[in-house]
Protein backbone atom coordinates (compact mmCIF):
# COMPACT_ATOMS: atom_id res chain seq x y z
CA UNK A 1 0.00 0.00 0.00
CA UNK A 2 1.22 3.53 -1.00
CA UNK A 3 0.62 6.04 1.57
CA UNK A 4 2.91 9.65 0.67
CA UNK A 5 3.52 10.17 4.52
CA UNK A 6 3.39 7.09 6.24
CA UNK A 7 2.52 6.98 9.56
CA UNK A 8 5.33 6.04 12.29
CA UNK A 9 4.13 4.36 15.50
CA UNK A 10 6.65 3.89 18.86
CA UNK A 11 5.22 1.15 19.35
CA UNK A 12 7.64 -1.68 17.56
CA UNK A 13 5.89 -4.88 16.17
CA UNK A 14 7.90 -8.27 17.35
CA UNK A 15 7.50 -11.07 15.10
CA UNK A 16 6.28 -8.81 12.23
CA UNK A 17 5.91 -11.60 9.74
CA UNK A 18 3.47 -13.52 12.04
CA UNK A 19 0.61 -14.65 9.39
CA UNK A 20 -2.68 -13.43 11.30
CA UNK A 21 -4.67 -14.66 8.02
CA UNK A 22 -2.46 -17.54 6.61
CA UNK A 23 -4.34 -18.35 3.99
CA UNK A 24 -4.13 -14.52 2.55
CA UNK A 25 -0.93 -14.29 3.48
CA UNK A 26 -1.78 -11.17 5.70
CA UNK A 27 0.76 -10.91 8.25
CA UNK A 28 1.40 -8.88 11.89
CA UNK A 29 3.10 -5.93 9.41
CA UNK A 30 0.60 -6.17 6.79
CA UNK A 31 -2.09 -5.33 9.11
CA UNK A 32 -0.33 -2.48 10.91
CA UNK A 33 0.42 -0.75 7.29
CA UNK A 34 -3.20 -1.42 6.69
CA UNK A 35 -4.46 0.51 9.79
CA UNK A 36 -1.57 3.50 9.04
CA UNK A 37 -3.38 3.84 5.38
CA UNK A 38 -6.85 4.27 7.16
CA UNK A 39 -6.03 5.69 10.59
CA UNK A 40 -7.10 9.49 9.55
CA UNK A 41 -10.56 8.18 8.55
CA UNK A 42 -11.33 5.75 11.46
CA UNK A 43 -9.68 8.00 14.31
CA UNK A 44 -13.22 9.34 15.45
CA UNK A 45 -14.57 5.83 15.86
CA UNK A 46 -12.42 4.31 18.22
CA UNK A 47 -10.15 6.98 20.12
CA UNK A 48 -11.43 7.49 23.84
CA UNK A 49 -13.80 4.79 23.40
CA UNK A 50 -14.69 1.60 25.80
CA UNK A 51 -13.54 -1.13 23.98
CA UNK A 52 -14.28 -4.88 23.31
CA UNK A 53 -11.58 -6.64 21.69
CA UNK A 54 -11.24 -9.88 19.86
CA UNK A 55 -8.10 -11.38 20.35
CA UNK A 56 -6.38 -14.16 18.26
CA UNK A 57 -2.78 -14.55 19.73
CA UNK A 58 -1.68 -17.27 16.52
CA UNK A 59 -4.26 -15.64 13.77
CA UNK A 60 -7.62 -16.76 12.46
CA UNK A 61 -7.02 -20.26 12.82
CA UNK A 62 -5.49 -20.56 16.34
CA UNK A 63 -8.11 -22.08 18.71
CA UNK A 64 -7.23 -19.65 21.11
CA UNK A 65 -9.87 -16.21 20.51
CA UNK A 66 -10.20 -13.89 23.61
CA UNK A 67 -13.31 -11.55 23.46
CA UNK A 68 -11.62 -9.25 26.04
CA UNK A 69 -12.93 -6.38 28.10
CA UNK A 70 -10.37 -6.09 30.11
CA UNK A 71 -6.41 -5.66 30.44
CA UNK A 72 -4.14 -8.81 30.17
CA UNK A 73 -1.09 -10.08 31.03
CA UNK A 74 1.82 -8.19 29.53
CA UNK A 75 -0.66 -5.38 27.84
CA UNK A 76 1.06 -3.07 26.34
CA UNK A 77 1.14 0.58 27.69
CA UNK A 78 -0.16 2.22 24.99
CA UNK A 79 -3.53 0.35 25.79
CA UNK A 80 -5.20 2.58 28.72
CA UNK A 81 -6.79 1.02 31.67
CA UNK A 82 -9.92 3.41 32.45
CA UNK A 83 -12.32 3.11 35.05
CA UNK A 84 -16.37 3.04 34.47
CA UNK A 85 -17.92 5.88 36.56
CA UNK A 86 -20.90 3.24 36.84
CA UNK A 87 -18.71 0.73 38.41
CA UNK A 88 -15.99 2.42 39.87
CA UNK A 89 -14.72 -0.76 41.95
CA UNK A 90 -15.04 -3.25 39.36
CA UNK A 91 -12.46 -4.53 36.56
CA UNK A 92 -11.07 -1.51 34.10
CA UNK A 93 -12.12 -0.95 31.08
CA UNK A 94 -9.84 -0.44 27.62
CA UNK A 95 -9.28 2.38 25.57
CA UNK A 96 -6.77 3.97 23.14
CA UNK A 97 -5.84 7.46 22.14
CA UNK A 98 -3.71 7.67 19.49
CA UNK A 99 -2.15 5.74 16.18
CA UNK A 100 0.16 3.96 18.87
CA UNK A 101 -2.60 2.51 20.61
CA UNK A 102 -3.97 1.15 17.38
CA UNK A 103 -0.27 -0.28 16.83
CA UNK A 104 -0.28 -1.88 20.28
CA UNK A 105 -3.30 -3.71 19.38
CA UNK A 106 -2.23 -4.95 16.16
CA UNK A 107 0.90 -6.19 17.92
CA UNK A 108 -1.24 -7.62 20.88
CA UNK A 109 -3.14 -9.75 17.74
CA UNK A 110 -6.20 -7.81 18.27
CA UNK A 111 -8.08 -8.97 14.52
CA UNK A 112 -11.79 -6.92 15.47
CA UNK A 113 -11.81 -3.74 17.34
CA UNK A 114 -15.77 -3.23 18.87
CA UNK A 115 -16.17 0.16 20.80
CA UNK A 116 -19.46 1.38 22.78
CA UNK A 117 -21.88 3.83 20.99
CA UNK A 118 -20.37 6.73 23.00
CA UNK A 119 -16.75 8.10 24.30
CA UNK A 120 -15.23 8.39 27.75
CA UNK A 121 -15.86 12.01 27.53
CA UNK A 122 -19.80 11.75 27.41
CA UNK A 123 -20.30 8.19 28.65
CA UNK A 124 -24.12 8.01 29.61
CA UNK A 125 -25.04 9.60 26.42
CA UNK A 126 -24.56 7.40 23.01
CA UNK A 127 -22.94 9.56 19.95
CA UNK A 128 -24.52 7.53 17.73
CA UNK A 129 -27.16 4.51 17.18
CA UNK A 130 -26.16 1.23 15.37
CA UNK A 131 -28.76 -1.14 13.31
CA UNK A 132 -27.34 -4.18 12.24
CA UNK A 133 -28.84 -6.28 9.77
CA UNK A 134 -28.54 -10.41 10.26
CA UNK A 135 -30.23 -12.01 7.26
CA UNK A 136 -31.16 -15.33 8.29
CA UNK A 137 -30.57 -18.06 5.51
CA UNK A 138 -32.42 -17.77 2.50
CA UNK A 139 -32.31 -14.21 2.46
CA UNK A 140 -30.75 -12.50 -0.99
CA UNK A 141 -28.40 -10.22 -0.66
CA UNK A 142 -30.52 -7.57 -2.68
CA UNK A 143 -33.54 -8.16 0.17
CA UNK A 144 -30.62 -7.14 2.64
CA UNK A 145 -29.23 -3.80 0.40
CA UNK A 146 -33.27 -2.76 0.08
CA UNK A 147 -33.39 -3.28 4.29
CA UNK A 148 -30.73 -1.02 4.60
CA UNK A 149 -32.22 1.88 2.32
CA UNK A 150 -35.69 1.21 4.27
CA UNK A 151 -33.81 2.21 7.61
CA UNK A 152 -32.17 5.15 5.74
CA UNK A 153 -35.56 6.23 4.94
CA UNK A 154 -37.04 5.63 7.92
CA UNK A 155 -34.44 7.44 10.24
CA UNK A 156 -34.25 10.44 7.73
CA UNK A 157 -38.34 10.66 8.69
CA UNK A 158 -37.54 11.27 12.03
CA UNK A 159 -34.58 13.79 11.39
CA UNK A 160 -31.68 11.65 11.58
CA UNK A 161 -29.08 11.22 9.25
CA UNK A 162 -28.14 7.32 8.02
CA UNK A 163 -24.44 5.69 6.90
CA UNK A 164 -24.18 2.07 5.66
CA UNK A 165 -20.61 -0.03 6.27
CA UNK A 166 -20.21 -3.62 5.07
CA UNK A 167 -20.35 -5.89 8.85
CA UNK A 168 -17.70 -7.84 6.84
CA UNK A 169 -19.20 -11.10 8.04
CA UNK A 170 -23.02 -11.42 7.25
CA UNK A 171 -25.04 -8.35 6.83
CA UNK A 172 -25.14 -4.16 6.95
CA UNK A 173 -25.07 -1.66 10.04
CA UNK A 174 -26.45 1.49 9.08
CA UNK A 175 -25.27 4.13 11.45
CA UNK A 176 -26.57 7.22 13.12
CA UNK A 177 -24.88 9.85 14.18
CA UNK A 178 -26.25 11.65 17.71
CA UNK A 179 -25.47 14.90 19.52
CA UNK A 180 -24.82 13.13 22.79
CA UNK A 181 -28.12 14.65 24.92
CA UNK A 182 -30.35 11.55 25.28
CA UNK A 183 -29.20 8.55 27.51
CA UNK A 184 -28.74 4.97 27.13
CA UNK A 185 -32.61 4.12 28.05
CA UNK A 186 -34.13 6.43 25.80
CA UNK A 187 -31.36 5.52 22.66
CA UNK A 188 -32.27 1.67 23.31
CA UNK A 189 -35.72 2.48 23.29
CA UNK A 190 -35.83 4.24 20.34
CA UNK A 191 -33.72 1.63 18.47
CA UNK A 192 -36.44 -0.96 19.70
CA UNK A 193 -39.32 0.88 19.03
CA UNK A 194 -37.77 1.17 15.35
CA UNK A 195 -36.96 -2.38 14.69
CA UNK A 196 -40.89 -3.14 15.94
CA UNK A 197 -42.29 -0.65 13.65
CA UNK A 198 -40.46 -1.87 10.95
CA UNK A 199 -41.16 -5.72 12.06
CA UNK A 200 -44.79 -4.58 12.05
CA UNK A 201 -44.87 -2.84 8.72
CA UNK A 202 -43.34 -6.03 7.04
CA UNK A 203 -43.58 -9.13 9.20
CA UNK A 204 -42.89 -11.65 6.14
CA UNK A 205 -39.51 -9.35 5.84
CA UNK A 206 -38.21 -8.17 8.91
CA UNK A 207 -37.79 -9.61 12.92
CA UNK A 208 -37.26 -7.71 15.82
CA UNK A 209 -36.65 -10.48 18.05
CA UNK A 210 -33.66 -12.53 18.40
CA UNK A 211 -35.31 -15.67 17.99
CA UNK A 212 -33.44 -17.94 15.37
CA UNK A 213 -36.17 -20.38 14.82
CA UNK A 214 -38.66 -18.28 12.56
CA UNK A 215 -35.17 -16.32 11.21
CA UNK A 216 -34.74 -18.02 8.11
CA UNK A 217 -36.24 -16.00 5.58
CA UNK A 218 -36.25 -12.71 6.93
CA UNK A 219 -33.79 -10.32 8.10
CA UNK A 220 -33.20 -9.35 12.10
CA UNK A 221 -33.33 -5.72 12.60
CA UNK A 222 -30.69 -6.73 15.42
CA UNK A 223 -31.19 -2.91 17.94
CA UNK A 224 -29.12 -4.95 20.83
CA UNK A 225 -25.97 -3.15 19.69
CA UNK A 226 -27.30 0.30 21.25
CA UNK A 227 -27.33 -0.48 25.28
CA UNK A 228 -24.68 0.41 27.90
CA UNK A 229 -21.80 -1.69 27.31
CA UNK A 230 -22.93 -3.28 23.96
CA UNK A 231 -20.59 -2.88 21.33
CA UNK A 232 -20.23 -3.11 17.57
CA UNK A 233 -17.44 -3.78 15.25
CA UNK A 234 -15.57 -0.56 14.40
CA UNK A 235 -15.31 0.88 10.63
CA UNK A 236 -12.61 -0.30 9.23
CA UNK A 237 -11.68 -2.49 11.76
CA UNK A 238 -10.79 -6.06 10.85
CA UNK A 239 -12.64 -9.23 10.96
CA UNK A 240 -10.97 -12.61 12.42
CA UNK A 241 -12.60 -14.24 9.44
CA UNK A 242 -11.37 -16.25 6.37
CA UNK A 243 -11.05 -13.82 3.64
CA UNK A 244 -9.81 -10.65 6.11
CA UNK A 245 -12.64 -8.70 5.58
CA UNK A 246 -13.10 -5.00 6.94
CA UNK A 247 -16.35 -3.27 7.91
CA UNK A 248 -16.08 -0.35 5.07
CA UNK A 249 -18.11 2.42 4.96
CA UNK A 250 -19.66 2.93 1.80
CA UNK A 251 -21.59 5.70 0.14
CA UNK A 252 -25.17 5.17 -0.59
CA UNK A 253 -24.54 4.85 -4.01
CA UNK A 254 -21.97 2.31 -4.35
CA UNK A 255 -24.53 0.00 -2.04
CA UNK A 256 -26.82 -0.58 -4.88
CA UNK A 257 -24.06 -2.36 -6.60
CA UNK A 258 -22.10 -3.95 -3.67
CA UNK A 259 -21.37 -7.71 -4.27
CA UNK A 260 -22.03 -8.95 -0.53
CA UNK A 261 -21.67 -7.84 2.83
CA UNK A 262 -17.13 -9.19 3.10
CA UNK A 263 -17.17 -7.39 -0.55
CA UNK A 264 -13.92 -5.22 1.44
CA UNK A 265 -10.96 -7.45 2.39
CA UNK A 266 -7.64 -6.67 3.33
CA UNK A 267 -6.80 -8.01 -0.38
CA UNK A 268 -8.33 -5.38 -2.42
CA UNK A 269 -9.17 -2.15 -0.15
CA UNK A 270 -6.12 -0.43 -0.88
CA UNK A 271 -7.33 -0.44 -4.77
CA UNK A 272 -10.99 1.38 -2.96
CA UNK A 273 -8.76 3.71 -0.94
CA UNK A 274 -6.81 5.10 -4.03
CA UNK A 275 -9.65 5.05 -6.46
CA UNK A 276 -11.55 7.30 -3.78
CA UNK A 277 -9.87 10.49 -2.35
CA UNK A 278 -12.85 10.98 0.06
CA UNK A 279 -13.77 9.49 3.06
CA UNK A 280 -17.32 8.11 2.36
CA UNK A 281 -18.46 8.79 6.31
CA UNK A 282 -16.38 12.27 6.37
CA UNK A 283 -20.03 14.21 7.43
CA UNK A 284 -20.88 11.61 9.66
CA UNK A 285 -20.20 13.83 13.21
CA UNK A 286 -20.87 17.31 11.46
CA UNK A 287 -24.72 15.19 10.46
CA UNK A 288 -25.90 14.82 14.30
CA UNK A 289 -28.36 16.03 15.66
CA UNK A 290 -30.07 15.35 19.18
CA UNK A 291 -32.65 12.33 19.49
CA UNK A 292 -35.91 13.59 19.69
P1 LIG B 1 -22.55 -10.26 10.99
O1 LIG B 1 -22.71 -9.49 9.73
O2 LIG B 1 -21.97 -11.60 10.75
O3 LIG B 1 -23.82 -10.26 11.79
P2 LIG B 1 -21.69 -8.55 13.10
O4 LIG B 1 -20.47 -7.76 13.40
O5 LIG B 1 -22.91 -7.74 12.89
O6 LIG B 1 -21.43 -9.45 11.84
P3 LIG B 1 -21.16 -10.54 15.19
O7 LIG B 1 -19.72 -10.61 14.85
O8 LIG B 1 -21.94 -11.79 15.24
O9 LIG B 1 -22.01 -9.57 14.26
O10 LIG B 1 -21.25 -9.83 16.59
C1 LIG B 1 -22.44 -9.36 17.10
C2 LIG B 1 -22.10 -8.36 18.18
O11 LIG B 1 -21.77 -9.02 19.39
C3 LIG B 1 -20.92 -7.54 17.77
O12 LIG B 1 -21.34 -6.24 17.48
C4 LIG B 1 -19.94 -7.59 18.91
O13 LIG B 1 -19.68 -6.31 19.47
C5 LIG B 1 -20.52 -8.57 19.88
N1 LIG B 1 -19.63 -9.73 19.98
C6 LIG B 1 -18.91 -10.28 18.99
N2 LIG B 1 -18.21 -11.36 19.45
C7 LIG B 1 -18.53 -11.48 20.75
C8 LIG B 1 -18.14 -12.37 21.79
N3 LIG B 1 -17.29 -13.38 21.57
N4 LIG B 1 -18.68 -12.19 23.01
C9 LIG B 1 -19.54 -11.19 23.26
N5 LIG B 1 -19.94 -10.30 22.32
C10 LIG B 1 -19.45 -10.45 21.10
MN1 LIG C 1 -24.76 -8.39 12.30
MN1 LIG D 1 -26.42 -9.03 15.34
Amino acid sequence: MSQSNPLKSDVSLTHPDRLYWPDEGVTKQGLADYYAEVWRFMAPYVVSRPLALLRLPDGIKSHQRFFQKHAWKGMNPHIEEIADPQDADGEKLLRIADFDGLVALVQSAVLEIHPWGTTTDHWERPDMITMDLDPGEDVAWSAVIAAAFEVKTRLEARGLAAFVKTSGGKGLHVVTPLAPKAGWAEVKDFAHGFAESMSADAPQKYLATATKAKRGGHIYIDYLRNGRGNTAVAPYSTRARAGAPVSMPLDWQELRELAGPAAFTLANVAQRLESRARDPWSDFFDAAVPLQ
